[in-house]
C-alpha cells in the first residue's frame, strides 16, 4: 500500500498513541530502563519531526532522512544517549551539538531545565525552531554555528550530547563541561564508530567506550 500523506498515516493509526506505545515497548525490550526517558519517548510526536511523506514510518525504530544528507537519529539511540546523560548528577544546562530535526532536542527539553543546541545547517536550525515552538518547548535556545566551538557564553554545561560523529573529541567542547558533567558522543568513522561517555573530574576527564553505533559525520564549518 502506498501512503501519500501524514493524514493517511494518521487515519491508519500509524502516528497515534498506540504506535508510540509499541515503540516504547520495543525500547524497553532493547534495554532502556529509565522511566522518565521511556515516558517522554512514549509521548513525543516523532512524526512532527519528519517530512509528511515519512510520517507512517516515524515510529519505526530506524533513522530517517531529513534532507541536506542528514538523518533523524534512531529512537533507540536517542533514548540510550539521553539515559546515559541523565545518569549525571545535575540536569540544569545541557548542550546539544547537531540539532538536525530537533527531535533529540525536544526529548532533552522535556527532561532538563535548559537546552542549548547548535546546528551547522541554517535551514535545519530554522525548521527545528518552528517545530519546537509549535510544541511550546520554550526552554530551548538554538544557534546556527559550528558545534566544534561549543557555546562558550552558556558554559559550563552539566551535560553535552553530540549527534554527529567526530574523529576525536573536540577539545573546546570538552573544556565546556562542568566538573562532574558528562558528555555523550559517537566517535570515529564508520564502521569503527563507538559511543563514548566522557566525565569531567576534578583532575581531568574519565572516558568509557560503550557500544558500536552508526552516525553521520561531524563536519567542519557552516552552511
Ligand atoms: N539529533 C538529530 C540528529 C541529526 S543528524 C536528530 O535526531 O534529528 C546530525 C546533525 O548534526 C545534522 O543535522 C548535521 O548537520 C549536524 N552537524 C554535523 N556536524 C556539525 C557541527 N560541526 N556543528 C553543528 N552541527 C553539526
Amino acid at each position: 500500500m502506498q501512503l501519500t500523506s501524514a493524514s493517511d498515516a494518521e487515519e491508519l493509526g500509524m502516528t497515534s498513541q498506540p504506535a508510540r506505545e509499541r515503540l516504547t515497548e520495543r525500547l524497553r525490550r532493547m534495554g532502556i530502563s529509565h522511566p522518565e526517558v521511556l515516558e517522554v519517548m512514549g509521548r513525543m510526536p516523532r512524526h512532527s519531526f519528519v517530512d509528511e511523506a515519512l510520517a507512517s514510518r516515524a515510529y519505526d525504530d530506524s533513522a530517517l532522512p531529513i534532507g541536506w544528507g542528514q538523518t533523524i537519529s534512531q529512537p533507540y539511540i536517542v533514548a540510550r544517549m539521553t539515559e546515559i546523560l541523565l545518569a549525571g548528577p545535575r540536569r540544569d544546562r545541557v548542550l546539544e551539538i547537531g540539532t538536525g530535526s530537533g527531535f533529540q532536542t525536544a526529548v532533552l527539553a522535556s527532561l532538563v531545565r535548559r537546552v542549548y543546541s547548535v546546528e551547522r545547517v541554517a535551514d535545519l536550525k530554522e525548521q527545528a525552531e518552528r517545530r519546537l515552538r509549535a510544541l511550546k518547548l520554550r526552554n530551548v535556545r538554538l544557534r546556527h554555528g559550528d558545534g566544534a566551538q561549543g557555546w562558550p557564553e552558556y558554559a559550563p554545561f552539566d551535560g553535552i550530547l553530540v549527534t554527529a560523529a567526530p574523529p576525536r573529541v573536540p577539545r573546546l567542547l570538552a573544556d565546556q563541561l562542568g566538573c562532574g558533567g558528562c558528555m555523550v558522543t559517537p566517535i570515529g568513522t564508520a564502521p569503527e564508530q563507538f559511543l563514548l561517555r566522557l566525565v569531567r573530574t576534578r583532575s581531568g576527564w574519565r572516558h568509557e567506550m560503550l557500544e558500536p553505533v552508526s552516525f553521520v559525520p561531524f563536519l567542519e564549518g557552516t552552511c
